[in-house]
């Protein structure tokens, strides 16, 4: 990504077109293209020469757009908002002219049949799509290695994960493979792939954004949100992104504001918490370095920095697991080799489900399938299940209750920078414990944005910024005076 004194185009319009226009920003591409949009061809002409460039070594992607049809989609587009410029879409969307794979065998020629809402409301303003991005498996993972096709790598580090499970959409757009992303987040899938590579990731109020078009895994907690290279982006894309759906029962979405409006509005008038549970011996000493220059950074800013307790943290982890899990066991019963997916050669009916399944799912899929089917069982159903249900309401209280006095809380959005590949796949436990941070906010519903916040030995990691029921305008001011401020 190109460095920038700030995150809005300063440089006279010459300077611009010298860089590469793929690494660009979303507003500064439209800048651009409402000056010139004859430089529509050369943007796409760059994206596709940094994809060939950069594809080989980052594996971000698993399939991508004809340049001559995605070019001639775009030039139509141009009056619109979002002038022809590309987006890159998490392949647990679907995506018509695309597979949608969800990162699994079982889906590995499965064509989408309709657009997601998401993307009919991006195609709308303007937006094609540029291609799909890798992920971990039915999006199970933290580090995009549990994807069937490739394990997608780390642009800062070709020998480290680029987080999960939306590791292929966070890695393009650190890479500049991409103008900006879609990625999903049910137990901050957009937020931690965004935190280990450098970007931008917003996880938006559950049922802001349409889900239709998305493969459900935990319906509970499943939310769409983009990934970008600048606070501004996230907050130019959520003006597309948040509407009301009559095809999702739980799209809340009503008069949603413009997002942009008043992001440059400061942080004076905010009061921002900073969870004690959030710096446990788990933290990275690097990241707790970091975290002490982010509270600097708000101090200067002029907000009124304060500590708080969200006491119910430590639960986060096991009640996120049980309830995803359950929820994922339910919804992938349609993968049963009979509907979209690959089968097995079979006569029987009964070896049909089986078989199809056991070729079909990974072994991730395979332990979660596992875990929340037991998990719901007749006799397990109140120890587990519905205790997680319980300790999930005490989660939601904390938040509740930290709401009540403060604006935001600020915290690390990952306990550790970008891990080795291969450090964590014999170790699901560890694996599950770098969501410790980013899966309270899906439990409790409420919104969150990674922002990047400096480097801990050359790699990057990422602020959480964390608000109650749709206050994303007030974490995207505090995101955007945070990004103009922060010094690593
Ligand atoms: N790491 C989480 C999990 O494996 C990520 C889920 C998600 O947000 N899609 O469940």
């Amino acid at each position: 990504m190109a460095k920038r004194e700030n995150n809005r185009i300063q440089t006279p319009l010459r300077e611009v077109v010298l860089i590469s226009l793929n690494e660009l920003t979303l507003h500064e591409s439209i800048d651009l293209l409402n000056k010139s949009p004859g430089e529509l061809e050369k943007l796409i002409k760059d994206l596709y020469a940094k994809i060939d460039d950069r594809e080989p070594d980052v594996q971000a992607y698993l399939e991508i757009a004809d340049r001559d049809e995605l070019l001639k989609s775009a030039r139509e587009f141009l009056d619109r908002p979002l002038k022809g410029i590309p987006g890159t879409i998490k392949d647990n969307i679907q995506t018509l002219g695309f597979k949608t794979t969800c990162g699994s065998k079982f889906l590995e020629d499965f064509n989408s049949v309709y657009d997601a809402t998401v993307i009919k409301s991006l195609k709308d303003a303007g937006s094609p799509v540029l291609g799909k991005a890798n992920l971990d498996e039915f999006a199970m993972g933290s580090s995009t290695e549990n994807s069937y096709f490739q394990t997608t790598r780390n642009p800062h580090d070709l020998s480290r994960v680029p987080g999960g499970s939306s590791g292929g959409s966070a890695a393009a757009v650190a890479a500049d493979e991409a103008i900006y992303a879609l990625g999903s987040d049910t137990g901050g899938s957009v937020r931690h792939p965004a935190a280990l590579c450098g970007v931008v990731g917003l996880k938006p109020t559950y049922g802001l954004v349409s889900r239709y078009g998305l493969t459900a895994f935990a319906s509970s907690l499943d939310q769409i949100g983009p990934i970008t290279k600048d606070v501004y982006d996230a907050a130019l894309l959520l003006n597309y992104l948040a509407r009301q759906d009559e095809m999702d029962s739980t799209s809340a979405a009503e008069n949603t504001p413009d997002y942009t409006r008043g992001i440059d509005r400061g942080v004076e008038e905010f009061k921002v918490g900073f969870p004690n549970e959030y710096f446990g011996e788990e933290l990275d000493a690097g990241i707790r370095e970091q975290a002490k220059k982010w509270r600097k950074t708000f101090e200067k800013l002029g907000a009124d920095v304060v500590d708080i307790s969200l006491p119910h943290t430590e639960y986060a982890i096991a009640t996120y697991y049980i309830i995803a899990s359950s929820e994922a066991s339910a919804n992938l019963a349609r993968f049963d080799g009979v509907r979209y997916t690959s089968r097995a050669e079979t006569n029987s009916i009964e070896e049909l489900f089986s078989l199809s399944r056991d070729e079909g799912f990974g072994p991730e899929v395979k332990r979660r399938i596992l875990l929340g089917t037991y998990a719901l069982s007749a006799g397990y159903y109140d120890e587990y299940y519905g205790k997680a249900q319980k300790s999930r309401r005490l989660i939601k209280r904390d938040f509740d209750r930290a709401f009540d006095d403060v604006d935001l809380i600020a915290a690390p959005a990952s306990p550790t920078p970008a891990f080795e590949i291969g450090e964590k796949v014999e170790d699901p436990l560890e694996m599950y414990l770098s969501d410790i941070f980013i899966v309270p906010v899906n439990l409790a519903g409420i919104p969150a944005m990674s922002v990047p916040g400096g480097e801990v030995d050359d790699l990057p990691v990422g602020l959480q910024i964390m608000g109650g029921s749709l206050a994303e305008k007030k974490i995207l001011r505090a995101g955007y005076a945070f990004e103009k401020t922060f010094e690593n």
